[in-house]
């Protein structure tokens, strides 16, 4: 399941259609505006909509992503609440549009410390899972490049989130090639790979993995910095996302890239790229070469 994030701009319904512009199989969206608190609400019949484009495109809308205003791990008590109330409202949305999983940024601590940022941001994914007790949708806590003071550079961070979540059946985790890169965890070399993914599933559990970012990175291993490139044109190359990408344990997790675009076409190319580094089929086999198809 490959794909990337598109755009709403003109309807919650477009995004299937701009999905099918990229050759892709699965979507991520933002259901409101990414920088503005609150959003407008969704109608009966936008739902219909969107569901039915779903249906015509045969592009599932896969996930969202929270805004990028929340900041769960904030010392700001005002802040803190507008932020967990506003992730509550998120979930709701999903819910409503019938998305199964919400990708979610951890936070930032802003100088009060690491311990205290990752206790509030369990804090706020515990009420916000107290007031839906009936919704579905999954929280994904996305791994971080560990910019500035946010959080979820480290496993250990998100694991220390995950402990002292009550429900954690509805909580699941992201990971961005582009931040774990970024935030130290090498991953160009088969070894490096394997020695990364144990590390993941140690901390965490290769279950948890509920979706990939499929992102290249602009800046360099430990850099800390958060800068998406197309696939196979930035500083991590073309070789480790064949690595994700045939890595059998993770053939059901959907694959989103976030890499920049003017257009479709940036991700039908950057998509194009991914699929031709695919030597496995569905199930796991591997996938018949091209090569046998003049055999008799
Ligand atoms: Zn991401």
């Amino acid at each position: 399941m490959l794909g990337a994030h598109v755009s709403i701009a003109g309807g919650l319904h477009n995004a299937p259609y701009n999905g099918k512009a990229g050759t892709c199989e699965v979507v991520q969206i933002f259901t409101r505006s990414r920088n503005r608190w609150g959003g407008r609400k969704i109608l009966p019949g936008e739902v219909e909509q969107f569901l039915q484009a779903q249906e015509e495109t045969k592009v599932r809308v896969v996930c969202a992503h929270d805004s990028y205003l929340i900041n769960l791990a904030s010392p700001d008590r005002a802040l803190f609440r507008k932020s967990w109330t506003a992730l509550l409202e998120e979930t709701k949305r999903c819910d409503l549009l019938e998305i199964p999983l919400l990708v979610a940024h951890p936070g930032s601590h802003v100088g009060s410390g690491e311990a205290k940022g990752l206790k509030r941001i369990a804090e706020a994914i515990n009420r916000v899972f107290d007031r839906s007790s009936d919704g579905k949708v999954s929280i994904c806590l996305e791994t971080t490049a560990g910019q500035g003071t946010s959080l979820g550079h480290r496993f250990e961070h998100l694991a220390e989130i995950l402990a002292r979540v009550e429900n954690r059946d509805r909580i699941g985790i992201c990971l961005d090639t582009c931040h774990i890169f970024a935030a130290g965890y090498p991953i160009r070399t088969r070894e490096e790979y394997r020695a990364t993914m144990k590390a993941f599933d140690q901390v965490l559990g290769l279950k948890r993995l509920r979706v990939i970012h499929m992102n290249d990175s602009k800046k360099g291993p430990g850099s800390c910095v958060d800068r998406h490139e197309h696939i196979g044109r930035g500083r991590i190359g073309k070789v480790p996302f064949g690595l994700f990408l045939n890595d059998r344990r993770l053939l059901r997790v959907p694959k989103i890239i976030e890499t920049p675009k003017a257009s479709a076409r940036e991700d039908r190319i950057n998509l194009k790229r991914l699929r031709s580094l695919i030597e496995v089929g569905p199930a796991g086999r591997p996938k018949p070469r091209s090569s046998c198809r003049g055999r008799r």
